[in-house]
């Protein structure tokens, strides 16, 4: 196939996946002729999960839109609170339940989505094939900061996380998601993400410290794992994230 150029511009954070000099700013891509407007994108290193909205010569298409070379493309990412709704969304319709599949170097984020409430799997030997496969055959969500992964043909639904902490990481996915009214605080086991269920101060005789027993009434279990919680100075911390999150 012949080679020739389109006009690109990409816009908010699309911008972090490119090179400095095309950031922010129309450059000119070189494209094989009669390949797809996703195959274009991905090749300037932009995830196509990341993006939500392709104008070509200001018109919405979809990914498969063909380029032949001399258009105008706008590339937008997921709006967040904007309503786009007569333009061709790319993403695909949102879960019912949000659910996560998170990269080996997201560990700690897993965590804490699973303190706020949210079905995250997280296992630190995870291949990246695993992660396309579980984000398929389960629907959820690839949470990454690996642009390879995302770009996988397989893989439908992700996030780059931009953010480098994990209570930032955390605020980011609540937000990109509008999981606000969706946190299920201290329902989830941190460890293995089974849901918690509650507990008598009964049972928890001779397995939590009989200060902590005496001080607290409410004590949740794993059923995995069988750790018992309660209301601890990382609940407090937690709380104190969450709300943030929310009103930021
Ligand atoms: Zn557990």
């Amino acid at each position: 196939m012949m080679p020739v150029s389109a006009e690109f511009r990409f816009y908010e954070e699309l911008n972090d996946f490119l090179a400095p000099e095309r950031r922010k700013r129309p450059f000119s891509l070189e494209i094989d002729r009669g390949r797809s407007v996703k195959d274009a994108i991905e090749s300037a290193g932009v995830p196509h999960t990341e993006v939500d909205l392709v104008l070509v010569n200001g018109v919405s298409v979809g990914f498969e839109h063909v380029l032949r070379g001399g258009e105008r493309v706008a590339v937008y990412p997921v709006f967040e609170r904007l309503d786009i709704a007569p333009l061709v969304h790319l993403r695909p319709a949102p879960l019912r339940e949000t659910r996560f599949v998170l990269d080996t170097h997201l560990g700690k984020l897993a965590r804490h989505l699973r303190l706020a409430g949210f079905d995250s799997l997280w296992h630190n030997d995870y291949t990246d094939e695993e992660i396309a496969a579980i984000a398929v055959a389960q629907k959820r969500i690839v949470l990454t900061r690996d642009k390879g992964l995302l770009m996988r043909r397989a893989v439908e639904r992700g996030h780059f996380v931009h953010e480098t902490q994990a209570e930032r990481q955390l605020a980011e996915i609540v937000r990109a998601f509008q999981l606000e009214g969706a946190l299920r605080p201290f329902t989830r086991c941190r460890v293995c993400n089974a849901l918690l269920r509650d507990v008598t101060r009964e049972a928890v005789a001779g397995r939590v410290p009989e200060a902590v027993r005496a001080a607290l009434e409410r004590f949740t279990e794993c059923p995995e794992c069988g750790r018992i919680f309660w209301e601890g100075s990382h609940y407090e911390r937690l709380r104190r994230i969450l709300r943030d999150t929310v009103s930021p």
